[in-house]
């Protein structure tokens, strides 16, 4: 069978995730959370006070780039590659509020955003990918085989988002607080200046607002089956 690349954009908590790992699984294709390398990112920047909730030294997070280094393991009972930030296991630290609240200001970062995307095409190099974020399609891999952009209403993304973080024991969390940083999200990564989320002029646009996971897998996969 052919090898090609996934790309899957598109707002926050649109199920991008899901999506490609179920797609990853049935190809046995490798699944790359570019999403998870900015949180990493920005952990980084939390513990080294480079940003909090009212400041951002980006000079200092830029020059301390060079010490960040990401890599993803493979964890055989999840079926997906777990992010570790110099050789540290963050895989739970970066799905936090705080980490969402300041995630989007770091990827702005055009340093930022070079060191990652040069990472993000090394890892797509042999194809057999299915990778998802924000400027795949755009800026990663313009020439992806496939590729999908995602979006639902605010209020589904964010009630979506509520739970997960409600069942991962969360417990300072409120759906008003979630909602809020789903917008914010959106509006920052929509106008910033380096590779704002848009849909790249041949993605298939997927609004997932009133779609159950399994119709939406074998839509897909019924349109990807043509192209492998
Ligand atoms: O996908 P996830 O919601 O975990 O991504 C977290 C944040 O990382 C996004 O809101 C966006 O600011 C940033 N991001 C990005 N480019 C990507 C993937 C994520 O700017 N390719």
């Amino acid at each position: 069978m052919n090898k090609i690349i996934i790309a899957i954009d598109g707002y926050s908590s649109t199920g991008k995730s899901t999506l490609a790992k179920q797609l990853a699984k049935e190809l046995h294709y490798v699944y790359v959370d570019t999403g998870a390398m900015y949180r990493a990112v920005t952990l980084y920047a939390m513990d080294n006070g480079f940003i909090t909730q009212e400041s951002f030294n980006k000079e200092a997070l830029i020059t301390d780039l060079k010490n960040i280094k990401l890599h993803f393991v493979f964890n055989e009972d999840r079926g997906f590659g777990e992010m570790y930030l110099n050789g540290k296991n963050v895989e739970k630290e970066i799905r936090t509020l705080e980490v969402s609240q300041l995630v989007s200001q770091v990827s702005t970062v055009s340093e930022v955003r070079k060191k990652l995307v040069e990472q993000q095409q090394a890892m797509g190099e042999e194809k057999g990918i299915v990778m998802d974020g924000r400027d795949i399609g755009t800026v990663v891999f313009p020439n992806a085989d496939v590729k999908l952009f995602m979006t639902a209403s605010a209020d589904k993304r964010a009630k979506r988002r509520y739970k997960e973080l409600l069942d991962r024991g969360d417990k300072n969390v409120t759906y008003a607080r979630v909602l809020k940083n789903v917008e914010s999200r959106d509006y920052i990564d929509s106008t910033r200046v380096d590779s704002p989320l848009t849909k790249a002029e041949d993605a298939i646009e997927i609004d997932n607002s009133d779609m159950g996971l399994e119709e939406q897998f074998e839509r897909i996969m019924s349109l990807i089956s043509t192209r492998v």
